[in-house]
């Protein structure tokens, strides 16, 4: 069956009886993830996550289409580790202002970044964007949309590759995951105190951090706490997606 909310599954015929209203854009980065989960990690999530959250929406709404996603994303902290792809921030801001260009030809005002990759920044650019082009732009990290309930699945989510991400692929793509040569995940803390506390930020080089690209022991994850956390998120975007279809311009 044709999903009409995916755009790479849909046609001409069928686009031209629909009546679109919002875009949602997957982002996120082909990085290493420890040396369990795949390089294309972000992207996957990203995929799985904006086309179930977009199925769950279109009983309630049929004008969101899922765009296929940007793999590249923001990288050049992880030079150690071979085959981590760095785009610039200015170069993923100038691709996806072009996407936005033509959407709002077509009609499309509002957009959600589905973003998968904490080292994209598009804080800014949504302001800028908003601004210059007269449309409406919204970030989700989809991640965050299930904060409230990481510590009743988790144990420890971890912040890269941890036991949140593994947990996800392991519910979403099983057959990628190679757990058995996981990492711990140990990092050394911040040296400087405002940094620990969270109250100054910087940008962490990967390879200084341990060989392994993981931030947090991946180890108890499992597919059951993967799908109880998916459980969570994808119907709260889902519902995002028919608010903001609903709501005005
Ligand atoms: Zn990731």
């Amino acid at each position: 069956m044709i999903a009409e909310w995916d755009l790479t599954q849909t046609n001409l015929r069928r686009i031209r009886g629909r009546n679109y209203g919002v875009a949602v854009l997957p982002t996120s980065a082909i990085e290493a993830h420890n040396l369990h989960l795949p390089e294309g990690m972000d992207f996957l999530e990203s995929y799985h996550i904006a086309r179930r959250s977009c199925e769950l929406a279109w009983p309630r709404c049929e004008s969101v289409i899922c765009l296929p996603g940007i793999p590249y994303g923001v990288d050049c902290n992880l030079r150690d580790f071979p085959l981590s792809l760095h785009v610039s921030q200015d170069t993923l801001n100038a691709m996806i202002r072009d996407i936005l260009i033509s959407l709002k030809h077509f009609g499309i005002h509002k957009t959600i970044l589905l973003n998968s990759h904490g080292g994209n920044d598009f804080t800014a650019f949504v302001r800028q964007a908003q601004v210059d082009l007269d449309i409406q732009l919204f970030v989700c990290n989809w991640w965050t949309a299930g904060k409230d309930v990481e510590k009743e699945i988790f144990v420890d989510p971890g912040d890269h590759a941890g036991e949140l991400e593994t947990s996800v692929g392991l519910a979403l793509f099983p057959e990628l995951i190679e757990l058995e040569h996981a990492k711990d995940g140990a990092a050394p803390p911040h040296k400087l105190e405002a940094l620990r506390k969270g109250w100054v930020r910087t940008s962490r080089d990967f390879g200084k951090l341990n060989d392994h690209c993981g931030v947090g022991d991946p180890r108890p994850g499992t597919a059951e706490k993967g799908r109880r956390f998916l459980d969570v998120v994808c119907p709260r975007i889902a519902d995002f997606i028919v608010d903001l279809a609903k709501s005005g311009t």
